[in-house]
């Protein structure tokens, strides 16, 4: 029945409370506005590949408070037949953020740490060549599944994000393109003691917001470029999960790699071009609208 893209992924509840300052210890502070979100990379890339039209299955863990998540999850035309209800709570961001612009995030990891061996084993079953596995760092058991996956002849991509040094060094042997931004591609140079161009992936990505993104094929030697497009951005949070989500859709639906990575641009420039970070995701419609216009 096709080719797929599984996601073990994150999902997390955004809940993001507009103040005059950021508070300080001991403090009661009173919060002017008050939002809930849909958020966490996972969730993030599942809902922009399967916008973008790929059949995508999620693999990941909510608590109780989380079956609106698997809602929007599946409104979006994500599969979450493999997104277990477990005994933690929904994992979660409360993220002040002060007229400046300036935030203070506590994070709490959940369901998305109570993700089982078995839980993974049973998603991955039907997987095999053609399809695609998507990582990113914020679940447990990204490297089991990336063994077991690419054991079948799957695809594996990992996004080394939030940055973690040792976990990425650990990742590289087991996955074909790391995804990283400029920062990440820093930070993992600096932790390696080489550049990053020379880690040995068969594929890496570095994106560099408005600067746009290079594709690198350690087996042929070419660099694919990825121009962005000029926008006026309101809100670029999810800008990375949009991109890597749209160049694997278009990967497993068969697209070359040129022509995945100007859809990918093309549908993060739309994204930022929107508040929000899952909800700001493009349809592929809304992709062809954009590049219609533009030469
Ligand atoms: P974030 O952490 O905000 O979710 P990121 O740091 O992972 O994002 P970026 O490198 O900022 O990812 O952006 C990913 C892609 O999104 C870029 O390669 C580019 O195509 C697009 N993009 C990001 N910012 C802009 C912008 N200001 N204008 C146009 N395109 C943008």
């Amino acid at each position: 029945d096709g080719v797929a893209i599984y996601n073990l992924g994150s999902i997390n509840i955004d809940h993001l409370y507009q103040v005059d300052h950021l508070p300080k210890p001991g403090e009661t502070l009173a919060s002017q506005g008050y939002h809930v979100g849909l958020g966490g990379k996972g969730a993030n890339q599942s809902i922009a590949a399967a916008l973008a039209g790929a059949q995508v299955h999620h693999i990941g863990a909510v608590g109780a408070d989380g079956g609106w998540c698997k809602s929007r999850l599946s409104d979006a035309g994500v599969n979450t037949d493999h997104i277990a209800t477990v005994a933690t709570a929904t994992g979660h961001a409360n993220i002040c953020v002060d007229p400046e612009g300036e935030n203070l995030i506590i994070l709490y990891s959940g369901a998305n740490a109570d993700i089982s061996d078995a839980q993974v084993k049973d998603a991955l079953r039907g997987s095999g060549s053609g399809d695609h596995l998507l990582l990113q760092n914020e679940t447990t058991l990204t490297y089991e599944a990336a063994q077991m996956a690419r054991a079948a002849g799957v695809f594996v991509i990992y996004s080394a994000a939030p940055f973690d040094a040792s976990r990425a060094i650990a990742m590289l042997p087991v996955i074909d393109l790391l995804a990283v931004n400029e920062v990440e591609a820093e930070q993992l140079s600096a932790a390696l003691g080489t550049a990053v161009e020379t880690i040995e992936v068969p594929h890496l990505v570095i994106t560099r917001g408005a600067k746009g993104a290079i594709w690198r094929d350690r087996q042929t030697g070419a660099e694919h470029q990825a121009p962005a497009f000029r926008v006026d951005p309101v809100d670029t949070t999810g800008a990375g999960d949009c991109f890597i989500g749209n160049v694997v859709a278009a990967l497993d639906q068969g697209q070359d790699i040129d022509t995945a990575l100007r859809r990918a641009s093309a549908a993060a420039a739309i994204q930022v071009t929107r508040e929000g970070t899952s909800s700001a995701m493009p349809r592929s419609d809304d992709v062809d609208d954009f590049l219609a216009t533009r030469p």
